[in-house]
């Protein structure tokens, strides 16, 4: 029996564009024998479309998706006639997984988990509760802080606090952090709405920057350090991929460092000591458990020169085409990505069971 797999990609997200890249990869990559794939678009306005209505900007993907050559089977689906089929929450005709290929709020956030999870549908990656609290990074780090991780310091604001005393908001900053910082929206990715600041001037830029995207924003203590990422795979019993390193060539890891320039290196194996790979990686193993997670997630670290290792975040749904950090990771790790692919639907599998 093959696995009917819905591919969910596309949405209302900055990366929007980064997510169709990964639908095609992964369709691509996948065994056919195996799987029955059914693309299910998410348009940048978050309308959902399936089936023959799937042209126009995913024109790639549905070529793949209706070319007689393949299995894929267009079938429709959207939330709501999802949940009309059938009302009672089985999955009976259904999907066997669906693999969220969403980055961001609305994605990554545990808003379509919780749709899933009603729908009492199997899905890649990690759970609601796991996806919420790794997008919100106030939340993310309160946890990581009362499970004795090392992370810089940090304070954080909601809009209309800020509104009501700017100027205390700034001196609070200058009073715990000083400067260089960084201002972040709380509840973002890809660099988003980030900005280093280094004097009270860029301070106040910044924030009215953040305040754009989120009503709530995180300031951060600046670190020098380099950046170091590992890769988890599992449910329970969590495995760790080689660590990898990125080196932008802009002063830090931007948006355009990241989509846009091709300029920034990633190392795999990262030029580590045993040492601190270790510390690295059991470090990574407890955040992986203190967010509840499933499935794959990738931390991120800051490692200074003298070897201390902070953490800086976990992304629930990191970057997934083949050249992104996370499946390079399992690549240099021996799992190649389309075996990538099937283990994390066998984990979802796992999980869904697991639960019943
Ligand atoms: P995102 O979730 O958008 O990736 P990050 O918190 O990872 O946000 O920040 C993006 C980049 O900004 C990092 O990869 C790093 O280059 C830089 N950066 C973020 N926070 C700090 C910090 N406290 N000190 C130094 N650099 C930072
Ligand atoms: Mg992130
Ligand atoms: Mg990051």
């Amino acid at each position: 029996m093959k696995t009917k797999l819905g591919l969910l990609y596309g949405g209302k997200s900055a990366e929007h564009h980064v997510s169709m890249q990964t639908a095609m990869a992964v369709i691509k990559a996948l065994d056919l024998k195996e799987f029955d794939i059914h693309p299910i678009y998410i348009t940048e306005e978050g309308a959902w479309i399936k089936g023959p209505q799937l042209t126009g900007p995913v024109e790639s993907v549905t070529e793949l998706a209706y070319s007689g050559e393949t299995s894929i089977a267009p079938i429709v689906l959207s939330q709501a006639s999802v949940l009309a089929e059938d009302g009672t929450g089985s999955n009976d005709g259904g999907f066997d997984v669906i693999f969220p290929l969403l980055h961001g709020p609305n994605g990554e956030d545990g808003t379509v988990q919780g749709m899933l999870e009603l729908l009492n549908l199997p899905y890649v990656g990690n759970g609601v509760l796991a996806s919420s609290a790794g997008m919100d990074k106030v939340i993310m780090k309160n946890i990581f802080a009362q499970s004795g991780l090392s992370q810089v310091k940090y304070t954080w604001f909601i809009r209309s606090d800020w509104e009501k005393s700017r100027e205390a908001a700034y001196q609070k900053v200058e009073d715990e952090l000083g400067y260089p910082c960084f201002v972040k929206p709380a509840n973002l990715g890809s660099s988003v709405g980030i900005s280093k600041c280094a004097s009270k001037a860029e301070l106040e830029r910044a924030f009215e920057e953040a305040f754009q995207f989120d009503r709530k924003i995180i300031v951060e203590e600046g670190i020098v350090a380099r950046e170091v990422e590992i890769g988890i795979l599992g449910n329970d019993e969590a495995e760790c991929s080689v660590a990898g390193e990125i080196i932008p060539k802009e002063d830090f890891y931007d948006y355009k460092a990241k989509y846009e320039d091709g300029n920034t290196a990633l190392v795999i194996p990262a030029e580590i000591s045993d040492q601190e790979y270790n510390l690295l990686t059991e470090m990574a193993a407890t955040a992986f458990k203190a967010l509840d997670c499933s499935g794959l997630v990738r931390a991120d670290f800051f490692l200074t020169k003298d070897g201390k290792p902070y953490i800086n975040e976990v992304n629930t749904m990191p970057g997934f085409t083949p050249f992104s950090m996370f499946p390079l990771l399992w690549k240099h790790t021996g799992v190649e990505y389309p075996k990538l692919i099937e283990r994390l639907v066998k984990l979802a599998k796992e999980r869904h069971e697991e639960k019943q």
